[in-house]
């Protein structure tokens, strides 16, 4: 899939400030927005990376304007995990977790930020 990185984002970082957050990752179109985690780090995680990349394809999938007034509903209406654009960004991050140790999948684990944006974070040690 087409997609851009940008490390150490003002969007990413504005949202890691709000949410007190160690790591966020933002998704604006077909960009991924990284705050307190590099393009390294973030590309050797594959559920994180898939959990993302459908953000980008929902984007897609939707038009720009269009996802982001639907995403924004839909968290108003149900909140932001149970959020349909998350719950399927979750399970296409999570076909990647069958093949983690349980500790490995402790730290793997993906949460919805709660901004009216598709971001994530990641507890990290
Ligand atoms: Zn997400």
């Amino acid at each position: 899939m087409d997609f851009k990185i940008v490390e150490r984002s003002l969007f990413a970082r504005i949202a890691r400030m709000v949410l007190r957050s160690s790591n966020v990752a933002m998704v604006l179109g077909k960009t991924i927005h990284l705050s307190g985690v590099d393009r390294y780090t973030f590309l050797k995680d594959e559920g994180w990376v898939a959990h993302e990349l459908c953000h980008i394809r929902q984007f897609k999938e939707h038009g720009y304007l269009r996802f982001l007034w639907l995403y924004l509903v839909e968290s108003w209406r149900v909140g932001y995990y149970n959020n349909k654009y998350e719950v399927e960004a979750r399970l296409e991050g999570m076909k990647h977790r069958r093949h983690m140790n349980p500790a490995q999948r402790a730290a793997s684990t993906i949460t919805p930020t709660g901004l009216p944006l598709p971001g994530d974070e990641k507890e990290t040690q």
